[in-house]
């Protein structure tokens, strides 16, 4: 990375001091055009785990006045500007997680599996450029059932599994929702192909287990229960001695947005009130222990730290 601390603290104190217009996006941009380049970056927590976030690409959303609830689109549009974002669409990122843990290697979340829009789908070829092959890959965890985290564990027109050998864990809540035996006809008609999909891959695989909220899934790794933008919604928080950092899959989607506002609610989340709250219980959270957190739509670099900005939060990317 060419960017070092010293510069980034020069630029969240920029932030502050522009009260969140001009250069807040200026040096952040520069370091993500080139680690998306790389598609991967690490960093530490603690001595004991590495994480490496890999990048998958991104799906330039046409705007949409349904999308946001609470925003219209030319607030949308505003809250990008605000962020140092260009307004023209609304650019959601995929970036999925590596931890090397206790021996193991551990992947949270699988990507998109070039099976979304076609700018997404590069995460094989970060993981090339990190020197990690599937087959390096003990353990898959699940932070919920989205076909942009679940995508790249099946194969586009057969399903057959990308990772056949390895341990994919996924959490119980969410697993019993969407195989349910009446979640299909339940659901809105723009989700029924997924559940359909859900139901001829995990259940049918040999090789899926069900953690519970709260447990250890891997060393140093546990999971929170953060229900609402799907039922059965998991974080993933990483310890190693004091240090610790939360890897928050879907809370927040674009920072810029959902961070800035944290009243407006994604047309995603499922249970609409729920997610906001946990997003907010999060924040607080994160801002009173100053927890590293990453963030699966953040933007690469996805990872960093959540600021109090006024009255309003905005998130300083690591210089990883
Ligand atoms: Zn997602």
């Amino acid at each position: 990375m060419s960017i070092n601390r010293r510069e980034l603290i020069a630029s969240a104190a920029g932030v502050s001091a522009l009260g969140l217009t001009g250069s807040l996006s200026f040096l952040p941009s520069a370091m993500a055009a080139s680690v998306r380049e790389k598609g991967f970056y690490s960093y530490k927590v603690g001595s004991d785990i590495e994480v490496i976030s890999i990048y998958d690409g991104v799906w330039n959303k046409p705007h949409d006045e349904g999308f946001i609830v609470g925003a219209t689109v030319e607030d949308t549009k505003a809250a990008l500007r605000k962020g140092g974002i260009n307004d023209e669409n609304i650019p959601i990122e995929f970036a999925f997680t590596i931890v090397k843990t206790g021996g193991k290697t551990v992947m949270i979340d699988a990507g998109t599996g070039a099976q979304l829009a076609p700018t997404s789908g590069l995460g094989s070829k970060g993981m090339a450029n990190a020197g990690i092959k599937p087959g390096d890959i003990d353990t898959i965890l699940v932070s919920h059932f989205h076909p942009d985290h679940i995508f790249g564990l099946m194969a586009k027109d057969t399903n057959a599994q990308v990772f056949p050998n390895t341990e994919i864990m996924v959490g119980e809540t969410e697993f019993k929702f969407w195989t349910a035996s009446d979640t299909i006809e339940k659901l809105p008609e723009r989700r029924k192909g997924l559940a359909k999909r859900v139901q001829d891959t995990f259940v049918k695989w040999d090789n899926v287990s069900q953690y519970k909220g709260g447990q250890e899934v891997a060393p140093g790794i546990h999971s929170v229960d953060t229900f609402g933008h799907t039922p059965g919604h998991t974080a993933f928080h990483l310890s190693s001695g004091n240090d610790e950092a939360m890897l928050i899959g879907d809370m927040i989607n674009l920072p810029a947005l959902f961070l800035a506002n944290l009243d407006w609610q994604l047309v995603f989340d499922s249970d609409k009130d729920l997610a906001t709250k946990a997003r907010k219980e999060m924040v607080k959270r994160l801002v009173a222990d100053d927890m590293t957190v990453a963030g699966y739509h953040f933007g690469f670099p996805n990872s960093g730290k959540i600021k109090k900005d006024g009255n309003n939060y905005v998130f300083v990317p690591t210089s990883a």
